[in-house]
């Protein structure tokens, strides 16, 4: 490493070592954002600037780790989404960009549905680093807000991610719905991003995600519909008599999800969407 490199010479040699470790090549310049504490438009407007040793050694390790197969997420100790920072690290999902498109289209319905706002009760089933519970309530605040998840150790983060917004939820730990059910609560909107991947897919994963993110929260068994089967048996007994369900499913998984749904409320308007890139990423239900 020769010392004293200017902005776009780091950037240089972090786009050719990425790609030469198949790796994409704009976490380069992510992570420099990030160690200089610099914005997109900063960090370009700074090429000629000398990096600060710390900073260059520090950018040095993180590429070199993301390389090896490390997220830069779990470098940095975040990411963003809708706007704001998560923190993240290996007991936790990292929130991905379509599950911002969920958070669009369920906001939408939710007002529509809704618009008197009283006594609204929401439920995220599967928090993992609470990105759907904090950013429903952050964006709704009327919403009275639960957020469940199994992993003891997701929820730590995700009370911190909570804690940090101020955003008001309450969390509990536990097996999908079984908390609700036991409480005999009732519910009017749910979400959830449950695991999804076909195990078998583990095959044609990355290693990026992989051997970094926790299985628990990304396999879905054998075809990666076992939870949107077992949410099934449960979501009747929790909901109230108008619902909001809104689902993140794999590419692909739309009609087997919404034909799981119509099983359970064959009266209901049910809807996938595509995401940006036009693949069927969300299912909602309309009761
Ligand atoms: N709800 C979290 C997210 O959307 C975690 C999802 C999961 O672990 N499957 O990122």
């Amino acid at each position: 490493m020769v010392q004293g490199q200017k902005v776009f010479e780091a950037l240089q040699w972090a786009s050719s070592f990425l790609v030469e470790h198949q790796r994409d090549a704009n976490a380069g310049e992510i992570l420099l954002r990030h160690y200089l504490q610099m914005s997109r438009s900063q960090l370009f407007a700074n090429q000629q600037l000398v990096l600060p040793e710390q900073v260059q050694k520090d950018f040095y390790k993180a590429v070199r780790m993301h390389a090896g197969g490390v997220p830069i997420q779990h470098i940095m100790g975040y990411e963003e989404f809708y706007g704001r920072e998560f923190i993240v690290n290996q007991d936790v999902l990292i929130p991905r960009p379509e599950t911002e498109e969920l958070i669009v289209e369920a906001i939408t319905r939710t007002k529509r549905m809704f618009p008197d706002q009283k006594d609204l009760k929401m439920v995220d089933i599967g928090t993992g680093s609470g990105i759907i519970a904090i950013t429903m309530k952050l964006e709704c605040p009327y919403l009275f807000t639960s957020a469940i998840d199994i992993s003891g150790s997701a929820l730590e983060i995700a009370k911190k991610n909570a804690a940090r917004y101020k955003a008001d939820i309450s969390f509990i730990q536990g097996d999908l719905l079984i908390p609700i059910i036991k409480a005999k609560e009732k519910v009017d909107i749910i979400l959830s991003n449950p695991p999804y991947i076909p195990n078998r897919d583990i095959e044609v994963l990355s290693d990026v995600v992989k051997d970094h993110e926790p299985h628990q929260a990304l396999f879905g068994g054998f075809d990666g519909l076992d939870y949107y089967r077992r949410l099934m048996e449960q979501i009747p007994e929790v909901i109230r008599e108008k619902a909001l369900i809104g689902f993140e499913i794999g590419m692909g998984q739309g009609e087997q999800v919404a034909e799981i749904l119509r099983k359970s409320f064959p009266q209901s308007v049910i809807e996938i969407v595509n995401d940006i890139n036009g693949k069927d990423r969300m299912v909602f239900c309309e009761i």
